[in-house]
């Protein structure tokens, strides 16, 4: 392996990624054109509520939302999406976040929807509300949340409702926004990792969604600090009036007015809460030109290519002693086809936290996915992987578990 990358000429190991699009590792490899995008808008300057209007457009014809925005990843559009929920085109409120007296700050979620990434809504200063069980995964009953368990929760303080969508949850997300709606409440989706297939951009819009939030740096291979916001032209606009760089004179502060509209406000916001997530030129520039490419990408040809790189992986690392692989191809978790990797530790070297410790300490580290470690197995993810990366990792693999 190139033992001389920028990583080790500024002092720290370089890694392998076998387990996919992981933001503790850098997340995807960034399109090269989406790089060009970078360093080219790096050099000249743009009005940056110009070039959030024209993404504005781009994220719109794509999604089919009246308007989009790009935030400084899935997180933090989360983050304005309530904060945009929250103060909706309110001055004040918009300069009293994240401290929320006086108003709607509650966001409604089913209990099973609730991730770490639910600090994102909090931050912005709401307070999340549960509802209904966790029944169906624990075993002890065959539902987790019903519609009328929602309806209950939504009241006066009810800000929002948020959603992440997995192949797997429930409600449905049209159930969810039918509900919502009823009550005058909109539903914020969180999506970062629902990409491909490309027809998610149109779905949870369709589904009734009023803002939709992929990852820029995940499948799209944009910027690793990009992500996109999709939804109801009022929110969006809540959204950039909390986010875009505000310190200007009033007389002359003429931001695009498709995204700002300063009239209606009856003002000009003070640097809101999103200001600490700045979005800059390059990023804009390098998360535009990677969509199109994501767009223009064959789906089905990347499927098969992921396909054949995990089947050559199973059948290679199968041959060891005390290891057992398998590469279910209907995996709901994943948009790639993962290889699970059983090891035996009374057959191979070690336990499966063996093998995946030790290729994390090698010089380059090698990253497989430890998810699944308590059954005794680790996953690879195609992903990420370069073609002459596949065998080097077979072999330390095999090291390591003889
Ligand atoms: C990755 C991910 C995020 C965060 O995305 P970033 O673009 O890294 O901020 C949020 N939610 C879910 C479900 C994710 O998988």
């Amino acid at each position: 392996m190139d033992a001389d990358t920028i990583y080790e000429e500024l002092g720290a190991p370089s890694v392998i990624n076998a387990t996919g699009t992981k933001t503790r590792i850098g997340g995807s490899r960034i399109r090269p054109a989406a790089v060009e995008a970078m360093s080219e808008a790096s050099q000249s300057f743009v009005r940056l509520s110009d070039l959030q209007a024209a993404a504005s457009d781009r994220i719109a014809e794509l999604t089919g939302a009246d308007k989009g925005y790009v935030t400084s990843g899935a997180a933090a559009g989360m983050y304005l999406g309530a904060a945009a929920a929250i103060a909706g085109d309110d001055l004040a409120a918009m300069a009293s976040l994240p401290d929320t007296e006086g108003l709607a700050d509650e966001i409604v979620m089913s209990r099973t929807h609730r991730t770490g990434y639910d600090h994102a809504l909090r931050s912005a200063g709401a307070t999340i509300v549960d509802v209904g069980s966790n029944d169906r995964h624990l075993g002890t009953g065959s539902r987790n949340v019903e519609p009328w368990e929602i309806k209950r929760a939504i009241g006066e303080n009810t800000a929002a409702m948020g959603y992440i969508q997995k192949e797997y949850t429930e409600p449905d997300l049209d159930v969810v926004c039918e509900i919502a709606h009823d009550h005058d409440v909109p539903v914020i989706v969180d999506a970062a990792a629902e990409l491909p297939p490309t027809t998610n951009f149109e779905r949870f819009i369709d589904a009734g969604a009023d803002l939709v939030i992929f990852s820029g740096g995940k499948a799209i291979r944009g910027p690793q600090t990009t992500g996109i916001v999709a939804g109801r032209g009022d929110l969006i606009e809540s959204i950039a009036a909390q986010h875009l760089d505000m310190h200007a004179a009033e007389a002359v502060y003429e931001p695009a007015p498709e995204l700002v509209d300063v009239e209606a406000l009856g003002g000009v916001p003070r640097q809101g809460v999103g200001r600490q997530c700045k979005v800059g030129k390059e990023e804009l520039a390098g998360i535009l030109v990677a969509l199109e490419e994501f767009i223009a990408e064959d789906q089905d040809e990347k499927a098969a290519e992921w396909t054949d790189i995990s089947m050559r992986i199973g059948d290679a690392l199968g041959e060891i002693e005390g290891i057992d692989t398998r590469v279910p191809t209907d995996s709901a978790v994943s948009v790639a086809p993962e290889v699970i990797v059983s090891v035996d530790p009374e057959v191979a070297a070690g336990s499966a936290t063996d093998v995946v410790r030790g290729l994390r300490q090698e010089e380059p580290r090698i990253f497989v996915g430890a998810d699944s470690l308590e059954s005794g197995a680790f996953t690879i993810n195609p992903m990420c992987l370069a073609e002459d990366e596949i065998d080097y990792v077979i072999q330390r693999i095999r090291a390591h578990a003889t």
